[in-house]
């Protein structure tokens, strides 16, 4: 052996033994995030790879897409501009998930009363608000495909003693957008 190689052999020694920890463990983290407690932070990655959806299904059953007015940004006195659409139906008609998504909260609160928020695909988050009651088998955490049923429409929060609708507003990294073209048929997309 010479100098050199003794000199060196310790450090070699190290090195190995640190890629061979990191090996172990990536390996651990790969099992990990293959475990059925991982399920969630699965999702939410899968959620923030998928692009939003530029079109989404009414998320109040049987309301057709041209009877929603384009509220949005309308002014709402004192100093609040309406951050989302008004889809007005019957007190207990079935409002349901426009998009897939995993379910990120449930309460009732503030402006919106009783309401639900999903978040969906491209990481924006879907908020259902002034609902009646939401549904008893929904729970903060369950992931939930496109077309489940979140809760019923009513008049709750702010909402209370209007016409009963759902609020239903997106909210994206940068804040919020107007769903209403999103509500709109495909072919309405390509007209002046
Ligand atoms: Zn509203």
């Amino acid at each position: 052996m010479t100098p050199e190689t003794r000199h060196y052999a310790p450090l070699a020694r190290r090195v190995l033994i640190l890629v061979a920890a990191g090996c172990v463990a990536a390996l651990i983290g790969v099992w990990a995030w293959r475990q059925p407690f991982m399920a969630v932070p699965r999702a939410i990655a899968a959620l923030q790879r998928e692009p939003a959806p530029m079109h989404v299904p009414v998320p109040v059953l049987g309301v057709a897409p041209r009877s929603i007015a384009d509220t949005w940004n309308a002014a709402r006195p004192p100093n609040r501009h309406h951050q989302g659409v008004d889809i007005f139906a019957r007190r207990g008609t079935p409002v349901t998930s426009a998009t897939r998504g995993l379910v990120i909260a449930i309460r009732d609160q503030g402006l919106g009363g009783r309401q639900v928020w999903v978040l969906g695909p491209g990481g924006e988050r879907h908020y259902y608000a002034h609902l009646d009651a939401w549904d008893r088998d929904l729970h903060v955490g369950d992931l939930i495909r496109a077309g489940t049923q979140l809760g019923i429409v009513g008049d709750t929060g702010n909402a209370r003693g209007t016409p009963p609708h759902l609020h239903y507003g997106i909210y994206t990294a940068n804040g919020a957008v107007n769903p209403w073209p999103r509500l709109q048929p495909v072919a309405s997309a390509h007209r002046p």
